[in-house]
C-alpha cells in the first residue's frame, strides 16, 4: 500500500507550446503497468498493480478474522495485524511468484504492446481508463500535445531492464510505423528511467529518440530493495509525517498528531506484512535491477542460486557491472548524437523504508543523478568547493543552496534539475515539477539549467503540504548576497491565508521586519525587508526559518540557504 501510494498522482493544469510533431512515449514506473491473467478477456484476473480496493475487498471477505485482529491492534498487536494483512495480500498475489529462473507458471501477461491499443486516448476510454498508467500525468501531457500521439509503453514489470529495453526498442519501431514519424520523444518515471538507460546502453547507435526526459529515474537503483527482500523496515518518523501530508494533500502540519510509538508500530506492521508477501518478488529480475550496487552482490548471494537462477544473474550482472558504472558515458553518447537527456530528481527526504540517504522518499538522489550528496539532514562544511569531476567550470554553481548536493559530479551536470521535497510519485501535485516536465518534453525552450531562470538547477517543491516557499528578492532562489534587501514568502495554501510571525537567519545578524506583516492570501506572496549586513563570505550555510500562523496553528519551516557574497 505504501508503494502504491508513493505513486499517487493528481491533476494540475498547465500548458506548453507544441514545437514539433514527434510522438511521445511514456515509460511508467515499476508498479504501474498492468499484469494479470487473460487480460482483455471476460474472465480477466488483474493482479498488478496491487490496488487498495482489491485488498480491502479481500479483507472484508475475511472480516470476522480481521475484526479479532483489529481488536488486537487496539492493544498494540501491530505484528499480528501486519501478518494477517500480509496473508490476505498473499492470497491475491501468489500467482505473481516466478520460478527461480525468472519464468512464470501462471500465464502472467502484460497489456498488449500494440500502438493502436496503447495511445492515451485508447487507454483512457478503455474500461473507464482502468489501465492508464500514470493516469493524471499521461492525460495532462496528452492534453498539452495530442492524445492520439501520446503512447504508454505497457511492460511486464517482473522483467529486468535489459529485457525490457529490447521490448521498448521494438515498441518504438512499432510507434514509428503506426504514426509515420521519424523520431519519438521519450518520457519516463522511476524504473522507466532505468529502462531508458538500458535502451541507450544496449543500442548506442540507435537514433530513434528525439529527446529523453527522466522523472525521478531509478538509474542506479535504491537501497529500499534490501529492506523489501529482507522484510526489514525501519520507517522514519519524518517520512510518515511527510508521506501522510502528501497523501492527504494536507495544508496543515500533522507532526503533532503522530507519536514515536505509532511510528515504531507502523514499522513493525510493515515488516511483518512484508514477510508474508516477499516470496512474490524473490525471482523477479526487476527486483535485482532496482537494487543499488551497494547491496546487489549481498542480495544475489543471499537469494539467488548460481545455477537455478543463472538467467536472472546473467542479466543483472550486466546491469550492475557494465551499465550502472557507465551511466555518464551512456548519456554523453546520447548528447553527442543530438539526443538531449534531461534528469529531474527529488531530494531532502529520508528513505521511506530506512537508511540515512538523501532521497525523494524512495530513490537516493545520488543514484538517480550521480551527484555526490550529504546524508539526510546533514550538509557539506562551510567553504565547500565542488569536486568538479564531471564539470569543473568555476563559473557554474553546482552546489545546492542547502549544501547537500554537489551536481558537478552528476552524470549530466548541465541537464539535471533537483526539486527539494519533491515526492517520488507526487510530481503531479507539484505545479513546479509538472511545468518543468512539460517545458522539457513539449518545447525546446530549455536546453540546460541556465536556459530559464524560472527553472534553475536547484529549486523547491511547491506542494501545498509544505506551507510556504521563500527566497530573497535579488538572488537566485536559495542563495543570499549583498544585493538582497528583503525575503519574499509565498503562501502555498490554496484555501487559507497565513500570517508571517517571524523570520530568522542562523549565524547572521539580520533583522527581519515581520512584525507588521498582514495576512498573506492563498497563493499570494509577501515581501519582508531586512536590515543588517550580509557577510562577505562564499559557500556559508545559514538556516532560514519562517514562523507563520495558519488558522489557529503556528507552523515553522526551516530551509538551508547559502550565503554567496564573495
Ligand atoms: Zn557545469
Amino acid at each position: 500500500m505504501l508503494l502504491s501510494a508513493v505513486l499517487l498522482v493528481s491533476c494540475c493544469v498547465t500548458g506548453g507550446a507544441v514545437k514539433d510533431d514527434a510522438p511521445i512515449i511514456i515509460v511508467p514506473g515499476f508498479i504501474e503497468p498492468m499484469l494479470g491473467i487473460n487480460i482483455d478477456e471476460k474472465n480477466e484476473e488483474q493482479l498488478w498493480p496491487f490496488t487498495v480496493p482489491t485488498l480491502v475487498g479481500k479483507i472484508l471477505s475475511d472480516f470476522p478474522v480481521l475484526a479479532a485482529r483489529l481488536a488486537g491492534l487496539a492493544v498494540g498487536n501491530f505484528d499480528r495485524f501486519g501478518t494477517r494483512l500480509g496473508q490476505d495480500a498473499w492470497d491475491i498475489l501468489y500467482k505473481l511468484t516466478c520460478n527461480p529462473d525468472g519464468s512464470s507458471d501462471y500465464g502472467i501477461e502484460s497489456f498488449p504492446q500494440d500502438p493502436a491499443q496503447t495511445t492515451v486516448r485508447y487507454l483512457k476510454n478503455h474500461k473507464s481508463g482502468k489501465y492508464l498508467p500514470m493516469a493524471a500525468f499521461s492525460k495532462e501531457i496528452a492534453a498539452g500535445y495530442d492524445a492520439d500521439r501520446t503512447f504508454v509503453f505497457c511492460y511486464n514489470s517482473q522483467l529486468d531492464s535489459l529485457a525490457l529495453a529490447t521490448q521498448l526498442r521494438a515498441y518504438i519501431a512499432a510507434v514509428k510505423d503506426y504514426t509515420g514519424a521519424e523520431k519519438v520523444r521519450l518520457c519516463s518515471h522511476s524504473y522507466g528511467g532505468q529502462i531508458l538507460a538500458a535502451y541507450f546502453f544496449q543500442y548506442p547507435d540507435d537514433c530513434d529518440a528525439e529527446k529523453a526526459v527522466m522523472i525521478f529515474p531509478a538509474l542506479a537503483g535504491t537501497d529500499a530493495i534490501k529492506h523489501i527482500l529482507e522484510a526489514d523496515t525501519d520507517v522514519p518518523f519524518d517520512d510518515i509525517v511527510f508521506f501522510l501530508e502528501n497523501l492527504l494533500k494536507s495544508p496543515l502540519s500533522l507532526e503533532t498528531l503522530i507519536s514515536d510509538k505509532l511510528c515504531s508500530e507502523i514499522s513493525e506492521f510493515a515488516s511483518y506484512g512484508l514477510a508474508e508477501v516477499v516470496e512474490m518478488w524473490r525471482y523477479w529480475g526487476s527486483m535485482y535491477a532496482l537494487c543499488s550496487n551497494e547491496y546487489y552482490d549481498a542480495l544475489k548471494a543471499e537469494f539467488l542460486d548460481p545455477v537455478e537462477s543463472a538467467p536472472i544473474i546473467e542479466a543483472n550482472d550486466i546491469i550492475h557491472y557494465e551499465m550502472m558504472p557507465n551511466l555518464q558515458s551512456i548519456f554523453e553518447n546520447c548528447q553527442a548524437k543530438g539526443i538531449p537527456v534531461s534528469i529531474i530528481s527529488g531530494s531532502g527526504v529520508q528513505e521511506c523504508l530506512g537508511g540515512d540517504d538523501n532521497t525523494d522518499v524512495l530513490l537516493p538522489t545520488k543514484y538517480a543523478t550521480g551527484a555526490e550528496c550529504a546524508k539526510y539532514g546533514a550538509h557539506f562544511s562551510d567553504g565547500y568547493e565542488p569536486k568538479g569531476t564531471v564539470c569543473d567550470d568555476p563559473a557554474h554553481r553546482h552546489v545546492s543552496p542547502a549544501m547537500d548536493i554537489d551536481a558537478s559530479t552528476a552524470f549530466l551536470p548541465e541537464n539535471t534539475w533537483f526539486v527539494e521535497h519533491a515526492f517520488h510519485g507526487g510530481y503531479g501535485v507539484q505545479d513546479y515539477t509538472m511545468n518543468l516536465i512539460e517545458k522539457l518534453l513539449l518545447t525546446d525552450e530549455i536546453t540546460d539549467v541556465y536556459s530559464d531562470p524560472a527553472f534553475p538547477q536547484f529549486n523547491y517543491s511547491d506542494n501545498v503540504n509544505l506551507g510556504v516557499l521563500y527566497g530573497f528578492d535579488a538572488s537566485q532562489i536559495g542563495y543570499l548576497s549583498a544585493d538582497d534587501h528583503a525575503i519574499v514568502i509565498k503562501n502555498l495554501n490554496k484555501l487559507a491565508p497565513i500570517k508571517v510571525l517571524s523570520v530568522t537567519a542562523s549565524g547572521l545578524d539580520l533583522d527581519f521586519d515581520a512584525g507588521k506583516s498582514l495576512l498573506v492570501l492563498p497563493g499570494q506572496s509577501v515581501t519582508i525587508p531586512f536590515s543588517g549586513d550580509v557577510p562577505a563570505v562564499k559557500a556559508q550555510r545559514t538556516d532560514i526559518t519562517v514562523k507563520y500562523m495558519e488558522g489557529f496553528s503556528v507552523n515553522t519551516m526551516t530551509r538551508g540557504f547559502t550565503v554567496d557574497n564573495a
